[in-house]
């Protein structure tokens, strides 16, 4: 991990999740915190060591790669945490993630891991859309949605704070499906981006650039290819395919193989986003025949 400087306010301790990091009048911003508490101990250390301020944390969306330190970071710091307001239901009660994934029920042991259950924590403020101001910070919010319920972009000082509302080039193709809680959302989104004016963004995951538009576009690329293929998928079954068997196929075209529940469901959740897109047009069609859920071509 090392302190990448984008200009005179604006920085982020980059790895492989990226932590914004800003300061301004002899005040310090922290930008998520990493997957765990060993993540934003390292932080705590750089921060130290080159005597820089800490005084607020944003938490850009409730993912455990991005909140996981926040527990820590709070009780050894006692800095404000701040959060858009969907996110914080799921920050403050972090077993909403494994339960979602596993369909509402209480989740098996399994998903109870650090990946997708990072520690409660409790957020001091909700950040809106549009103009903030957290001490000697103005920025604007951007509500980012898609690849969670109210993801929160951050324009800080001309820098974008992009979260994953789209990813490097490396981190896509490595995802193959990257996760995505709504398609179309998603898909906004990143047209959202294509018409932000600023000096430069920086992903969650993948490298700070100034003109990162071509790989937003390589972004929209992969999910339109990916909405495309599952639709010819449920074209080829004349008689409709069942949900699982729908996604089993479909990670087996992309070359696929699971190793575990939690990666199998968080597949899931993107396809069934882009079945859901798909049924909105009124392409598709989900019913129950012979007690399984099913989808075919409307
Ligand atoms: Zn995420």
């Amino acid at each position: 991990m090392k302190l990448q400087q984008f200009n005179e306010n604006c920085y982020a301790f980059t790895g492989a999740v990226n932590i914004g990091y800003c300061q301004k009048e002899g005040k310090g911003l922290l930008i998520d915190t990493g997957l765990d508490e060993s993540a934003i101990k390292k932080i705590l250390k750089m921060v130290k060591q080159q005597e820089l301020p800490l005084d607020y944390c944003i938490i850009t969306h409730a993912h455990a790669d991005h909140f996981g330190g926040a527990a820590y970071l709070k009780k050894v710091t006692g800095i404000p945490l701040y959060c858009p307001p969907m996110e914080s239901a799921i920050i403050e009660n972090p077993l909403l993630e494994p339960i979602y994934l596993f369909n509402g029920a209480n989740p098996i042991k399994e998903l109870r891991n650090k990946f997708l259950e990072g520690p409660s924590v409790k957020v001091d403020f909700h950040i809106e859309s549009g103009e903030n101001r957290i001490g000697p910070f103005m920025f604007q919010a951007l509500n980012l949605p898609g690849h969670s319920y109210a993801q929160a972009g951050l324009l800080i000082e001309d820098i974008l704070y992009a979260s994953d509302s789209y990813f490097g080039t490396e981190s896509l193709e490595k995802h193959v499906i990257p996760f995505i809680i709504d398609a179309d959302q998603t898909l906004a989104t990143l047209e959202k981006l294509l018409h932000i004016k600023c000096k430069g963004a920086i992903p969650g995951h993948g490298p700070y650039e100034e003109n990162f538009s071509d790989t937003v576009r390589m972004n929209q690329r992969v999910h339109e290819e990916r909405i495309h293929t599952l639709y010819q998928l449920i074209e080829s079954k004349g008689e409709g395919e069942t949900l699982e068997s729908l996604t089993t196929q479909f990670l087996a075209l992309h070359k696929l193989d699971v190793k575990n529940m939690g990666q199998w469901l968080l597949f899931r959740t993107s396809v069934t986003a882009y079945l859901t897109s798909l049924e909105r047009q009124g392409r598709i069609r989900f019913y129950v025949k012979d007690n399984e859920p099913r989808v075919a071509i409307a």
